[in-house]
């Protein structure tokens, strides 16, 4: 059995990955439960490739004989040239919160056109192998910003997110039913089919 460590201490993703990767026979853990020594690096990479990269970097350097993963996530809206993006959890500054992110989204689209409010949840997942390999996978979910928000589920920019071919926003969805069409689901995906592969 291979041990991952990932970079993150939310519960609901480490659940997230431990499900979908529950059919092999690795054993995935927070890196927060394993060492008090992890400093979350500063994320000041231009893509979401970068960084996750710069997280799974991070852990590689306390535990370099293991498999590492980190993501990287966020919000890219067309008519704003793909912001929020890299910035999507300070959006509106390093001390806001969501409710301040939604509302600078909001106040930004407020005179798009209906049809022009296209955007993506787009989530990249680093893996470092013991050898030092690096791997990117990433998921994109595409749908569109919403005038007014709905549901009170999921966290982030959901209430205002309609994905394509759906009719609840991603907040108005139980989370079970996010997670088979999100952007973190499908570079999982492409995770476990590489793990499949190659280990
Ligand atoms: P992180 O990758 O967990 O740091 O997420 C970055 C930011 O992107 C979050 O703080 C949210 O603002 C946004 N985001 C990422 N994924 C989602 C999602 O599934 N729903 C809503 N917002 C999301």
């Amino acid at each position: 059995m291979i041990e991952i460590i990932v970079a993150s201490g939310n519960k609901h993703k480490i659940t997230e990955i431990k499900h979908i990767l529950n059919e092999l026979d690795v054993n995935v853990k927070s890196v927060y439960e394993i060492t008090n020594e992890y400093d979350e690096p500063l994320e000041n990479g231009e893509t979401f490739e970068d960084n996750a990269y710069i997280k799974a970097a991070a852990i590689r350097n306390l535990f370099p004989n293991c498999y590492v993963l980190a993501d990287d996530s966020g919000l890219m809206v067309e008519a704003l040239n793909g912001d929020p993006g890299v910035h999507s959890a300070r959006y509106a500054g390093e001390q806001h919160n969501d409710a301040d992110n939604n509302a600078l989204l909001i106040k930004n689209m407020s005179n798009v056109a209906e049809d022009k409010r296209s955007a993506k949840f787009v989530s990249v997942l680093c893996l470092i192998e013991p050898d030092g390999k690096v791997n990117n996978f990433r998921g994109e979910c595409e749908g569109k910003i919403i005038y007014e928000k709905r549901g009170d589920n999921g966290f982030g920019y959901d209430p205002y997110f309609l994905p394509n071919g759906e009719v609840k926003t991603f907040a108005e969805m139980l989370e079970e039913d996010k997670n088979m069409i999100s952007h973190r689901k499908k570079a999982l995906e492409k995770l476990m089919a590489y793990l499949k592969e190659n280990i």
